[in-house]
């Protein structure tokens, strides 16, 4: 009511100087009382006029966009322009910070590695990221307030939205039929959808592997425990002679020790994924690694091979002898195995201009057609498998040298010619190699092919 005061104190001046006005004028008493009366009336219209004038310059603010401050004027009009500038100054705030948490939230959704599709009551889009406009081949602008049925046909992913609930993620290919997709749809508000999608195609592909991987090894241990129990039926069921019984109790050593050998270079691998990078300054001398390689290597030619191995040489490479021991024995044995008698094999050692190292693992075997170099370090991968099972292989050789030279930071090179010969290279990065005199190379036989990563 404060503003009423000044007003009701105007109206009675005006009407005291308007009475005081007929008084002096020597009028009577009806004179006096006409000059307040004049004088009220005129004082009124005065407040009435300048009240008009301060209310149509606060109607025109507000009509505006109000930006400026409201009419700064005192009194009545003046109390109402502050009041109102204050609350809409609050109510741009308020909504400012909505906008920004909106933002942030939209920012947030948008950094999400899942796809994220809101659909109306008719599911219609009203709002895509860009993982689900990839996912579904969407135009987040374009498509908005498009039925997203017309836009997504496959018949997994319509078929769910037709569904009330939906608990089981749908399954589906992406849109270049290339991945796979988990998609899940839930129901929020009113009648809204949400629709969440998910790239799973590397998940898929690991249980691939991982079922292939088992599906293998129990066909590599199958074989064997199956030639194993024919024999120990035989036996049980049998009288044998002696040398039939010495031939058998052979044969099934055999069986026995594939099996063996099958389950350590498993165990290999599954050391070599499961322990960290070989050390750095651990200094293996070559001479020896080669020196062991021979031995074995000559254990099983038994004499049918050419031989031809670095002589003293005085390199280092550094990371775990053991590895290192199971990468080169097992090339320079498979040269042995891959090369008829009287094939020759060379091993050489050579430090490249860059400071890396190489040791080279040349034979004049059967050599390996083009098409298979690139998968020779798959596990279980075989060129002819009843060769490699006949010379005691099982098709994880080359997976564990890639995995060891990989470990140790290099690379393994493959090149190769059928009917001429290979030449496997296990390639070590400088930091590796402490070089010691070079060893003359090997000739090249054709272009170099990278193994399979
Ligand atoms: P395996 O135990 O069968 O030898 P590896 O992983 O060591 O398994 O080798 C994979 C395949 O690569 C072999 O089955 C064989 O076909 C081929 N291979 C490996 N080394 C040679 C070589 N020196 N000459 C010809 N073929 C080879």
């Amino acid at each position: 009511m404060t503003w009423l005061f000044p007003r009701f104190l105007a109206s009675v001046l005006a009407m005291a100087a308007g009475g005081l006005l007929g008084y002096w004028t020597g009028g009577p008493i009806r004179a006096s009382l006409l000059g307040a009366l004049i004088g009220g009336a005129i004082g009124v219209g005065i407040i009435a006029l300048l009240d008009t004038v301060r209310g149509y310059r606060l109607i025109h603010w507000l009509a505006g966009s109000q930006e400026g401050a409201a009419p700064r004027d005192t009194g009545f009009w003046g109390e109402i322009g502050y009041r109102v500038e204050r609350s809409i100054r609050n109510r741009e705030r308020g909504a400012e910070q909505e906008r920004l948490r909106l933002e942030q939230f939209i920012s947030a959704m948008e950094a999400s590695p899942n796809g994220i599709l809101l659909l109306d009551e008719r599911d219609q889009i009203t709002w895509c990221n860009s993982v689900a406009a990839d996912h579904f081949g969407l135009d987040p602008k374009r498509d908005r307030q498009q039925p997203v049925t017309n836009l997504v046909r496959s018949p997994g992913f319509v078929a769910a939205l037709q569904l009330e609930r939906t608990q089981e993620p749908v399954v589906m290919p992406d849109l270049h039929g290339r991945g796979t997709l988990s998609i899940v749809i839930r129901t929020y508000g009113e009648g809204l959808r949400l629709v969440i999608s998910h790239d799973i195609t590397q998940r898929e592909r690991a249980d691939a592997m991982r079922r292939d991987f088992v599906a293998n090894v129990s066909h590599e241990i199958r074989t064997p425990l199956t030639v194993l129990a024919g024999f120990i039926e035989t036996m049980g069921n049998l009288p044998l002679t002696e040398p039939e019984r010495r031939r058998v109790l052979t044969l099934m050593g055999q069986q026995t020790q594939r099996m063996q050998t099958l389950v350590a270079d498993l165990l290999t691998l599954a050391q070599l994924e499961g322990s960290p990078r070989p050390a750095s300054d651990r200094w293996v001398p070559l001479a020896k690694l080669f020196a062991q390689a021979q031995a074995d290597a000559a254990g099983l030619s038994m004499g049918r091979h050419q031989f031809k191995f670095p002589e003293q040489c005085p390199a280092q490479v550094a990371g775990n002898e053991a590895e290192f021991l199971s990468a080169i024995t097992n090339v320079v044995n498979n040269a042995v195995r891959y090369t008829p008698e009287g094939g020759a094999i060379t091993v050489s050692w050579r430090v490249r201009e860059d400071g890396s190292g190489e040791v080279a693992v040349a034979d004049t075997g059967i050599g390996i057609d083009r098409e298979h170099i690139p998968r020779l370090t798959e596990r279980f991968y075989r060129v002819d498998g009843s060769r490699s099972r006949d010379t005691g292989g099982t098709g994880l050789g080359l997976s564990i040298v890639k995995h060891v030279v990989q470990r140790h930071g290099g690379e393994l090179e493959v090149r190769s010619e059928v009917g001429k010969g290979s030449r496997f290279i296990l390639i070590l990065p400088p930091a590796r190699v402490r070089a010691g005199r070079s060893d003359p190379g090997t000739p090249q036989i054709n272009a170099p092919e990278r193994s399979a990563a």
